[in-house]
């Protein structure tokens, strides 16, 4: 039997490697370039971000979770878990490891789906980390809904027509490509009626209308792009798998997606934790130490019983999609983390704000965008309460409906089994008295 909890030391040591890396060479970019991570590099910041990539490289570090046949360690899940929740603490270390969302999930579809063209036009430039990719499924009407997507693709000649609106697209203004997911035979269901496809960002008629900022962002200077697709042509072969194979390909790119940010969010909870308890260790008042008052140390206590049972539960599941090698396998547990992401991430964020007085809600300090991370984290890749109903209705299908009027445990009757069980023994203690 093996079950444990421990790490194999030659990748400890790598983890232990980034760990100083991340801290000393690539944190301090999120601070000379904030929110600059996905903008294209120019040269003066290749000057500094690519040696750090080289040096990933060398460590055998970049890509760790895709095979070698895609340019990655293939290190797996687990490992990749290990690494993330290193490099959830800064946005621009997943840039320079080559695992950034959503790129990681447009990487795996395509390696997933892609035909040799395809991987060779757009993937092998994705992991070589030359481009950045978008994904474009949700719509302005409709979100968590797909079955109400509109936007459709419609067959002329040997190309497809796309015409339709996207929102939400992240990275659309810096991606050199989108994976868009539209109608494809609406006198279908949506299940067998969508398909994907690959279109560069400068196709004719693709019109991002607008960039939406999250709630710190000055406004028209987000990343999430209202897209307008008009008349945009594309030849046959951009289309991503088999026609009406969307939702089983949206299921690949998803779980992925998923479980990568529950992975990262690890690490930037650990952080928020990180902060509240120097904090409590180093404020003073009313005679003695924050962390001697005892709704701190609650904070404190919560945080870490939150933060621990997520961690374990996110490495848990990164096990399981190495072990069978199927998201759709693991798909109630990939949800189950999602669902416990925001509420873990909000609350020791908003603790640790707490913790550090006035000074915790400016802009001085990390806490706002941090515990905006949290709301997003329930709506990226899906809301929670949709996430909710996945795992309810998985975990019901392991239990049956009681095959008579009172439930199984209930203890009139499991009394009356039990004494015919064991009536002959009864029947003796009775007859010695
Ligand atoms: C930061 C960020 C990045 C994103 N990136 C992308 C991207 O790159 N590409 C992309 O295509 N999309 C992206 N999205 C969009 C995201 O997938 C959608 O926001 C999400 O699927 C929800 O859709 P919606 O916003 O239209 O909300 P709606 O579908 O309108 O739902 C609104 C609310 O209704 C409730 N609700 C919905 N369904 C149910 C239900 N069945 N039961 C109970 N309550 C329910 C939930 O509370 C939900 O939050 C991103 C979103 C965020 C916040």
């Amino acid at each position: 039997m093996s079950w444990n909890f421990e790490t194999e030391p030659e990748f400890q040591a790598k983890l232990d490697w980034a760990d100083e890396f991340v801290r000393n060479e690539v944190e301090p970019l999120d601070l000379l370039f904030p929110d600059e991570a996905f903008t294209p590099l120019d040269e003066r910041k290749r000057k500094i971000v690519d040696p750090l990539k080289e040096e990933v490289r060398r460590q055998k570090l970049w890509a760790t979770h895709l095979g070698p046949e895609l340019g990655g360690e293939g290190h797996g899940q687990l490992k990749l878990a290990l690494l993330n929740e290193i490099l959830g603490r800064s946005s621009w270390a997943p840039i320079v490891f080559g695992c950034q969302a959503p790129d990681t999930g447009n990487a795996e579809i395509i390696a997933h789906y892609g035909t040799a063209e395809q991987k060779e036009k757009y993937l092998q430039p994705l992991l070589n980390g030359e481009c950045f990719s978008s994904y474009s499924m949700t719509e302005p009407h409709a979100g968590s809904d797909p079955t109400m997507f509109k936007t459709q693709a419609v067959r002329d000649g040997d190309e497809w027509v796309i015409n339709g609106w996207k929102f939400f697209s992240s990275n659309a203004k810096t991606a050199s490509f989108l994976i868009v997911m539209v109608v494809t035979n609406p006198e279908v269901s949506a299940y067998q009626g969508m398909s994907m496809f690959l279109v560069p960002t400068d196709t004719p008629g693709v019109n991002v209308v607008r960039n939406v900022g999250l709630g710190y962002e000055a406004e028209g200077e987000g990343t999430h792009a209202l897209i307008h697709y008009e008349d945009v042509r594309v030849p046959a072969d951009a289309m991503l798998g088999d026609e009406g194979q969307a939702f089983a390909a949206a299921q690949v790119r998803l779980g992925g997606g998923r479980i990568h940010h529950a992975m990262r969010t690890i690490g930037l909870a650990q952080k928020a934790m990180d902060m509240m308890c120097e904090r409590a260790l180093s404020r003073e008042t009313q005679g003695s130490l924050l962390a001697d008052k005892q709704f701190v140390q609650g904070f404190i206590a919560d945080s870490y019983a939150q933060l621990v049972q997520f961690r374990l539960f996110v490495l848990y599941v990164a096990w399981s999609i190495d072990k069978y090698n199927d998201y759709r396998r693991v798909r109630k547990d990939i949800a189950t983390a999602k669902v416990i992401m925001p509420t873990v991430l909000h609350d020791i964020a908003w603790r640790a704000m707490q913790v550090h007085g006035a000074l915790g809600v400016t802009n001085e300090m990390p806490f706002f965008k941090m515990i905006l991370g949290g709301g997003v984290m329930g709506l990226a890749d899906g809301p929670t309460e949709v996430h909710k109903v996945t795992v309810a209705r998985q975990v019901l299908r392991g239990y049956s409906p009681s095959d008579d009027l009172w439930p199984t445990q209930h203890i009139p009757k499991l009394r009356e089994a039990a004494r015919a069980k064991y009536a002959d023994f009864l029947e003796h203690e009775v007859g010695n008295l």
